[in-house]
């Protein structure tokens, strides 16, 4: 038989449960707080931003939650996903490693963000919720939900950053043609972006400012809940089908991974595809090195502080535990949108503690060059944000080469670049920069910690 390329599952093959990590750990991650009492935030003080479903699964303890028929029904549109070797790439690299990816871009709207999307949208639909408001940064987040909410008849809001919604017309385009209503991000339909309009009128605005947006409205709406694309708990819950479905994969493979690359802006792709991994290397039955990988210019895990931050800019939202650039921190405008958040998962931050992850970062010259031989190689032009976990893949590709390590890479590619071309163009052209973030950017930026 020829060598094998692709790696697909049967329809019956959609895994029936999601896996919570949290009680295979050492310890549980440190809870969000309260910004008033500074005590742990309760199911009431979460009531008037999600359903009561998502906040149980926030603090869930059970190891698995069932998938509902309802949301698989929907997964099986493009679910289970293939997993590829990517024998042209080594052969391009002369590596003796494997290379695998788990490919998320077949989804409706291109990445691994509707794994999470549709069932919020569902949950939030069978409370009798009939608005959902969210923000997005590249865009990929608003389109996914702005999906979901259709697949379920409701109604969606997005907040897009500024300098995106100016950017990717594209991706506006989607949103509506789903449903939603789409509005720039500073707006004046907010006290929070009154706010920051007020301060700078030409703000090209942020994530940060988004979600305050997006959070100040669900909260003044009864009929209405906030949507979250990454961070929390119950999102990276969502995206651990694509890990149950790796290992399944894996299996007919004959093969077991030694590292595990995905890139991380909240950590939800990541942690989807790593946490059955870790459940496996935890229970002593593979042992892969486990790494994250973020941009130079934003880089929370690497650079950024253990410590008590809010998840937006205005401060409307608990307190999380995790590694933050401070809740102000405007990063540079890199070309990977989802890669631009100030914190990282409370849950991926715990975890790194712990000793269980590694974390690098790398700058966008390096992953638009990995981006570009991974697509005249592979053929799929990879979107910005995984760029950086094949360069990671390439980086480690490259080190068996040297000392003839036949290991075997497991990458996310979380997602194709379609709408996100004008960032190849710019790479292609030569007017990509790496500007690296000064000691003194970050100290004022950490100094606003509450
Ligand atoms: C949103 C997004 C990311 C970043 O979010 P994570 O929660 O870290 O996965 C990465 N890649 C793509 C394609 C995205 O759409």
């Amino acid at each position: 038989m020829a060598e094998q390329t692709k790696y697909v599952l049967d329809e019956a093959d959609l895994p029936t449960q999601w896996y919570n990590v949290i009680p295979d750990l050492p310890e549980p991650p440190p809870p969000p707080l309260h910004p008033g009492t500074r005590e742990p935030v309760g199911p009431d003080d979460l009531a008037p931003l999600f359903p009561q479903a998502l906040i149980a699964q926030e603090v869930a303890t059970d190891r698995y939650v069932d998938i509902p028929e309802e949301v698989r029904e929907v997964y099986r549109l493009w679910r289970p996903s293939p997993l590829y070797r990517a024998r042209r790439l080594e052969r391009v690299l002369g590596t003796p490693a494997r290379i695998y990816y788990k490919y998320e871009g077949v989804s409706p709207v291109g990445s691994h963000k509707p794994n999470t999307a549709v069932p919020q949208a569902f949950y939030n639909a069978a409370e009798g919720v009939r608005r959902l408001t969210t923000e997005t940064g590249a865009g990929q987040w608003g389109s996914a939900l702005a999906f979901a909410c259709a697949q379920y008849g409701l109604e969606c809001e997005v907040w897009q950053v500024r300098a995106s919604y100016d950017q990717k017309p594209y991706r506006k385009l989607m949103m509506e043609t789903f449903g939603a209503t789409v509005h720039p991000s500073p707006s004046e339909l907010t006290e929070s972006g009154r706010a920051i309009l007020k301060q700078h009128p030409d703000s090209t605005g942020s994530l940060g400012i988004a979600i305050s947006e997006a959070v100040e409205q669900a909260a003044q709406d009864p009929d209405a809940r906030y949507a979250l694309g990454s961070v929390l708990n119950h999102v990276l819950l969502h995206q651990t089908v694509i890990g149950e479905e790796a290992l399944k994969q894996f299996e007919l493979a004959g093969d077991t991974p030694d590292v595990l690359v995905g890139c991380t802006g909240g950590g939800s792709n990541f942690g989807g595809l790593a946490f059955p991994f870790l459940r496996e290397k935890l229970a002593g039955r593979m042992d892969p090195v486990i790494r994250a990988v973020e941009p130079a210019a934003c880089p929370s895990l690497t650079r950024g502080k253990y410590a008590y931050d809010f998840g937006d800019t205005a401060g409307l939202t608990p307190l999380l535990k995790m590694h933050t650039l401070g809740h102000e921190f405007i990063p540079d405008p890199i070309h990977a949108g989802g890669l631009r958040y100030h914190g990282m998962s409370p849950l991926i931050s715990h975890i790194h503690e712990l000793g269980l992850i590694e974390a690098i970062a790398i700058g966008q010259q390096e992953c638009f060059a990995a981006g570009v031989r991974f697509a005249r190689s592979e053929g799929i032009i990879p979107a910005p944000e995984p760029t950086h976990a094949l360069a990671a893949c390439i980086r480690e590709a490259l080190r068996c080469k040297e000392t003839g390590e036949e290991k075997v890479i497991l990458t996310a590619l979380c997602g194709h670049a379609h709408l996100d071309l004008p960032a190849y163009g710019a790479y292609l052209a030569g007017d990509m920069v790496d500007d690296e973030l000064s000691e003194a950017t970050l100290e004022a930026s950490l100094a606003t910690l509450p």
